[in-house]
């Protein structure tokens, strides 16, 4: 199938400052087309989470303007909220509950009816190779297994655009082939997906364009052959080595960052 040229998400000037000052993100303009396979990459406390957490409205935008399928995410949260998926760092899961009964609870959140809930269950948990487990409480699964429920959940109401921050972060190499391979899948069948990850070899395979923030600031886009063209690189890695600067003393010291391993050394 020929690929869409409408663009799916058009953000423009999108900046945040936090509370406190921190210019999280500094007038960043980019698009995706609609169907395609879009990664970003960046440092630790680069921006990604912030810029991808003001795309699907969970955090609120300083200034700029971000449209989803052609809808402006603050003025239209509920059209956004309908077309989007999320799988996030910051999102926990229900500790008393198992997996096919959160998945209804957000089937019949998103009002979807009773006989489309329990078809996308059985088809979400076959894709992430859950079915087996379906019934048991969501706490006692491996991390791998987490992860792959995270994303059938984020599933259920069929949304166009998938957002992923860090999926495999945490996860062993086979957890990670695993996660890779059904968001191919998604990507294959159609959906458009955004992804935030620090795996370079996979963003190298997997993603049709990559962007790369430093300091709030897009730094280079493009298609994994047109950076390493451009940067004069071998692979994904060398150019994000010469496009970006080490935030290492920043994160130490910032006592708001979101980014899971700060909070969980503190
Ligand atoms: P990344 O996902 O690339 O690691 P983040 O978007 O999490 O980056 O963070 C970008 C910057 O914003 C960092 O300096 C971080 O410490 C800061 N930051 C993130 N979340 C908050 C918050 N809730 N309050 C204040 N500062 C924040
Ligand atoms: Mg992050």
């Amino acid at each position: 199938m020929p690929k869409s040229t409408k663009s799916i998400i058009e953000v423009k000037n999108l900046t945040k400052v936090y509370p406190g000052g921190t210019k999280a993100v500094d007038s960043v303009s980019f698009q995706v087309r609609e169907g395609e396979f879009f990664g970003f990459l960046g440092p630790n406390g680069a921006g990604k989470s912030t810029t991808m957490n003001m795309l699907v409205n969970l955090v609120k935008k300083t200034s700029g303007s971000v449209k989803i399928d052609g809808f402006e995410v603050t003025e239209h949260a509920d059209e956004v909220y309908k077309r989007v998926g999320f799988a996030m760092q910051e999102v926990g899961l229900d500790e008393v509950a198992t997996a096919r009964e959160m998945m209804e609870l957000h089937g019949r959140l998103y009002h979807l009816q009773p006989a489309e809930i329990k078809e996308q269950i059985s088809k979400l948990l076959k894709l992430v190779e859950l079915e087996k487990v379906a019934d048991k409480f969501t706490s006692t699964y491996s991390g791998g297994m987490r992860r792959r429920f995270d994303l059938a959940l984020s599933l259920i109401h069929k949304p166009k655009i998938l957002f992923l921050d860090e999926p495999t972060q945490g996860l062993d190499p086979h957890a990670r082939q695993l996660i890779w391979g059904h968001i191919r899948e998604l990507n294959r069948q159609g959906m458009t997906i955004f992804l935030t990850t620090h795996f370079m070899e996979e963003a190298e395979q997997l993603c049709e364009r990559i962007a790369i923030m430093d300091k709030g600031k897009i730094v280079t886009i493009g298609t994994p052959d047109e950076l390493k063209k451009k940067h004069q690189s071998k692979n994904l890695e060398e150019v994000f080595l010469k496009t970006t600067g080490s935030n290492l003393a920043n994160e130490e010291v910032n006592e708001n960052a979101s980014d899971p391993y700060i909070r969980a050394r503190r």
